[in-house]
C-alpha cells in the first residue's frame, strides 16, 4: 500500500559511492516508508548491488557524497553489524558458503544479537530450535539444513530460501533483497515470494532488487524504480515493471544521453523522487 503519511524508515539522499577510485553511484534518491514494498530494476551493471552493499556497510565501497538516514539516524556512521542488529537486512545476490559454521548456530547467534538489540531475552538452544523449525515452514525448508554448514553445498534455490529464513528470524525493519529471484525455478520462486509476502507488514519496508517482472507477478510492489548508470532514472507504480517487460531497457541509453545534455532536469527529478506520480517511460 502506498502510504505517503507513514513514517520514513530509510531516506537515501543524493548518494554517491565508489569502489576503489571508480565512482559507481551518482546521486541515488529513495524514500522507504513503513508498509511499503519497492522494486529497483535495471540492467546488469547499473549499480543495484552496489547500492545494496553500500547500505549494508560493505567495506570495499566508499560513500563519497550524500546521506542515508535510518529511523532518523545517520546510517553511514554505523558499523555493518550495528546496522544488521538494528534491523537492516541484506539478502545477498550470491549468498556465501561458510564451511565449518553450523547453520543452526549461525542463525541462533544472529537471532540473539537482533533480540538483544530489541531488549528481548536470548533464546537457548531448545527455545531457538522451536522457533527456527516454525519459521522454516514459511520457506518449506527441511530441518536437515540446520545441521549443515551455512550454505555449503546448498543449491541456488536452497541458498535463497536460507536467506529468507534469516529474514524470518531477524524480523528486520528494512529488508533489501538483491536478486532473490535469480537462479530459482518457478516452484522455489513461489515459495520465496510467499515468504517475503508473509513477512512484509505495516511496520517494515522491503526493497526488492530484480531484473525481471516474474518476481513482481508474485510480490506486488508499491513503487518501481529504474536504475541506470548509478542513479534512479524513473519511478512509477507496478505498471512500470510491466512496461519494462514489454519494451525492455533500450530507452535507457537515450534517456541517459538526454540527462547528460540537460543535467538540470536530472537534478529536478532527483530532488523530487516523484514517488506518488508514476513517470512515463517513453
Ligand atoms: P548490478 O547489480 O546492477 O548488476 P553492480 O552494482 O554489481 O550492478 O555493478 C555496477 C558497476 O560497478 C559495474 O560496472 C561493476 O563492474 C562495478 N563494480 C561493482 N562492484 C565492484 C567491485 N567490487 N570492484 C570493481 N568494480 C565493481
Ligand atoms: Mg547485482
Amino acid at each position: 500500500m502506498i502510504r505517503p503519511d507513514a513514517p520514513v524508515l530509510l531516506e537515501i539522499r543524493d548518494l554517491h559511492a565508489s569502489v576503489g577510485d571508480q565512482p559507481i553511484l551518482h546521486g541515488v534518491n529513495l524514500t522507504l516508508r513503513e508498509g511499503e514494498i519497492h522494486a529497483v530494476m535495471g540492467r546488469n551493471g547499473s549499480g543495484k548491488s552496489t547500492l545494496s552493499k553500500v547500505l549494508a556497510g560493505h567495506p570495499a565501497y566508499q560513500v563519497t557524497g550524500g546521506s542515508v538516514t535510518y529511523r532518523g539516524e545517520n546510517l553511514l556512521e554505523l558499523d555493518p553489524e550495528i546496522r544488521a542488529r538494528s534491523g537492516l537486512f541484506l539478502g545477498f545476490q550470491y549468498p556465501v558458503e561458510i564451511p565449518g559454521v553450523s547453520n543452526l548456530e549461525f542463525l541462533r547467534v544472529a537471532t540473539n544479537a537482533r533480540r538483544g538489540q530489541r531488549g528481548e531475552e536470548e533464546l537457548d538452544t531448545f527455545a531457538f530450535e522451536d522457533l527456527v523449525r516454525e519459521r522454516m515452514q514459511l520457506v518449506q525448508m527441511d530441518p536437515a539444513f540446520l545441521d549443515r554448514s551455512v550454505n555449503e553445498g546448498f543449491s541456488g534455490g536452497e541458498k535463497k530460501r536460507n536467506e529468507i529464513l534469516q529474514m524470518a528470524l531477524l524480523e528486520p525493519l528494512v529488508s533489501i533483497l538483491d536478486e532473490t529471484d535469480s537462479g530459482l525455478d518457478i516452484d522455489a520462486l513461489r515459495i520465496v515470494a510467499s515468504g517475503v509476502n508473509q513477512l512484509a507488514g505495516d511496520a517494515n519496508t522491503t526493497l526488492l532488487i530484480t531484473h525481471y517482472q516474474r518476481l513482481l507477478d508474485l510480490i506486488t510492489p508499491d513503487y518501481v524504480h529504474v536504475m541506470a548508470a548509478g542513479r534512479i532514472l524513473r519511478t512509477g507504480g507496478k505498471e512500470l515493471a510491466l512496461e519494462l517487460e514489454r519494451i525492455g531497457y533500450d530507452w535507457v541509453d537515450e534517456a541517459l544521453a538526454q540527462l547528460e545534455a540537460n543535467p538540470a532536469e536530472l537534478n529536478a527529478g532527483e530532488l523530487n523522487p516523484g514517488q506518488s506520480t508514476p513517470v512515463e517511460v517513453a
